[in-house]
C-alpha cells in the first residue's frame, strides 16, 4: 500500500460534568460525547525518504511537532522504526480551537492511517492506550460514535446513539483556551451538575427529548460569563425551534438539536446573517465506522 486516506470527525459533548480537581491538576470529568458529520480530510502517502512532511489547506494551523498529527505519527513510526517516511495532506473543515477536538480527531485518524499503511499491526486498544499520551481525547477518537467518558476522558462506555436528528453547529469567531476555561473552573462549587445518568439512560430508551431536557455542560459556568455571545446564539437556537442547545466541550461552539430539518436551516441562516458566528454548519451525528 502506498496512501490510504482518512476522514477525521469532529464531536460534540452532549453531557458535559466535572466531578472534581485532582490533587494533579487534571479534571476529572463525566460526559457523553457524540461524532458529529463535518469531518477533515488526511491523505497520507509513503515517501523514500524519511521523515514526516505534513501540509495543510489552513494557514493558521503548525505543520511541524506542534501539529498533533505530526506527533501521532513520530510516535507510531519511533516504536516502530520504520525507515521510510509520510507525506500528510490535511483539508481542514473542523473549527479550530472550537471544543470538538479537531486537533485529537486528527491525531487519530493519522495513527488509524499509519498503523494500516505501514502494517504495523496495532490493535485499536493498543492505538488507544499509546495515543493517551498525546491527548485525553484522542482514545475516544480512535473509534468515535456515542460514548460516556470518565476520568480524565479515557476511561470510555459505549452507549446506543441517539435518534437521528437535525444538528446546527455554530462556531463564534472569538478563541477560547481550554487551559483558560479548565484553570478558572470552581470543580468544587458548581451548583448545578447535568443528569448524566439520566441522559444514558434515555440513549438507551431512543428519547431524544429526554436526552435534550438534560443537556447540561458546567464549563458554561466560565465560559458564557466571558463570552455572552455563547448565551445568544443558545437563545436564538431554541426560538428558532431547537429541542435544546448547549455549548460544545470548552467552547465557544454552540449546537443546537432539531427535528425539524427546515427549522434547522433556519436557524442556522439567521445566526450567520446577525454575524453572531462566521462558521455554521447543519449537520447530524454519526454513528458509522471510523476510517
Ligand atoms: P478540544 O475539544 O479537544 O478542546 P479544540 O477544538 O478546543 O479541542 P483544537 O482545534 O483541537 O482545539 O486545537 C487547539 C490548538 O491545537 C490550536 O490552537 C492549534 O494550533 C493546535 N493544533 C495542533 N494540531 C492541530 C490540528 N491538527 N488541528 C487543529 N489544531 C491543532
Amino acid at each position: 500500500m502506498q496512501q490510504i486516506r482518512q476522514r477525521a470527525y469532529a464531536k460534540i459533548n452532549i453531557g458535559l460534568d466535572v466531578l472534581r480537581r485532582r490533587p494533579d491538576g487534571y479534571h476529572e470529568v463525566k460526559m457523553i460525547m457524540q461524532t458529529v458529520d463535518i469531518y477533515d480530510d488526511l491523505l497520507l502517502e509513503k515517501t523514500f525518504k524519511p521523515g514526516i512532511y505534513l501540509q495543510t489547506d489552513n494557514a493558521e494551523l503548525p505543520v511541524n511537532r506542534d501539529n498533533l498529527i505530526y506527533r501521532a505519527a513520530a510516535l507510531l513510526m519511533e516504536e516502530k522504526k520504520v525507515t521510510e517516511g509520510v507525506k500528510i495532506t490535511l483539508a481542514k473543515r473542523i473549527p479550530i480551537a472550537a471544543g470538538m477536538a479537531g486537533g485529537s480527531s486528527d491525531a487519530a485518524a493519522a495513527m488509524r492511517g499509519i498503523n494500516t499503511l505501514f502494517d504495523m499491526g496495532y490493535s485499536v486498544e493498543e492505538l488507544q492506550h499509546l495515543g493517551v499520551k498525546l491527548g485525553a481525547d484522542i482514545p475516544y477518537c480512535l473509534v468515535g460514535g456515542t460514548m460516556l467518558s470518565e476520568g480524565i476522558g479515557e476511561i470510555l462506555t459505549p452507549l446506543p446513539a441517539p435518534p437521528d436528528a437535525h444538528l446546527v453547529v455554530a462556531k463564534p469567531d472569538i478563541n477560547v483556551s481550554t487551559a483558560f476555561v479548565y484553570g478558572n473552573l470552581h470543580a468544587e462549587q458548581l451548583q448545578y451538575h447535568p443528569d448524566i445518568d439520566g441522559m444514558a439512560q434515555a440513549l438507551s430508551e431512543k428519547n431524544l427529548r429526554g436526552i435534550c431536557d438534560r443537556m447540561g455542560n458546567v464549563l458554561e459556568t466560565v465560559t458564557v460569563r466571558e463570552y455572552p455571545v455563547i448565551e445568544e446564539i443558545k437563545q436564538l437556537m431554541c426560538r428558532a425551534g431547537a429541542y435544546n442547545a448547549l455549548m460544545s466541550g470548552s467552547g465557544p461552539t454552540v449546537f443546537g438539536i432539531y427535528t425539524d430539518g427546515t427549522k434547522a436551516a433556519e436557524a442556522a441562516k439567521m445566526i450567520a446573517d446577525e454575524n453572531l458566528a462566521g462558521q455554521v454548519f447543519v449537520t447530524g451525528f454519526y454513528n458509522a465506522e471510523m476510517n
